[in-house]
């Protein structure tokens, strides 16, 4: 199995680090060439204008687009998750997203005085009571589509969300060195194989 960690800019070391743990081969995605021979795609955190713009100018944006409808499996973490939302609140400039997701995503919503903190969480559907959850300046999903399953809450929005073979979370798993969301998301992959 390949999993690829899109890698313009943000947490992709991280993402990367933690796959090698769980055993896959890894590849650092920045062009469409590369995305062809992975079976699944994470895009991490980082500064989703920047990437958003990267993703439009690499031509990446279509091929992602393309492969995520054939069913490979994509999840987004904090700017992963703007990225993968059908609707973004907020947003003057238009700045380019993938819009993959059945879910309305509020950016840096938690405002300037909780620009980062760390809550544990549950997450009744990986039998997990308390996930270590990094929240920095963190979206917050506003509204979730009938097909999107809602994994886990805080603070009565949810956090963690699954729509198919499509996964968002607005903390970062890949900060908080437990690898039970990544593991959960490598069996997505290996489920959804056979769509590949
Ligand atoms: N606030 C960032 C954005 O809008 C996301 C933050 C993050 O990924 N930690 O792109």
């Amino acid at each position: 199995m390949k999993v690829g960690v899109l890698a313009f800019q943000g947490d992709v070391e991280e993402h990367l680090e933690i796959l090698k743990t769980l055993g896959v081969q890894t590849i650092a995605v920045k062009r469409p060439y590369e995305l062809e021979i992975v079976d699944g795609l994470i895009l991490p955190g980082g500064e989703s204008t920047t990437v958003g713009l990267l993703l439009k100018e690499t031509g990446l944006d279509q091929a992602i687009r393309k492969r995520a409808k054939e069913g490979m499996p994509v999840w987004g973490t904090c700017m992963g998750i703007i990225l993968m939302a059908k609707k973004l609140l907020d947003n003057p400039i238009e700045q380019p997203i993938l819009g993959l997701m059945d879910i309305t995503v509020r950016r840096n919503a938690f405002g300037r005085q909780r620009e980062s903190f760390e809550e544990e969480i549950s997450i009744p559907a990986l039998k997990c009571e308390a996930f270590p959850s990094v929240f920095i300046r963190a979206p917050i999903v506003e509204a979730v589509g009938p097909e999107v399953e809602t994994m886990a809450l805080y603070q009565g929005k949810a956090v963690l969300v699954q729509e198919k073979n499509l996964m968002g979370s607005t903390f970062h798993p890949e900060i908080a060195k437990d690898s039970r969301i990544h593991q959960h998301f490598l069996n997505l992959i290996k489920e959804r194989g056979s769509n590949n």
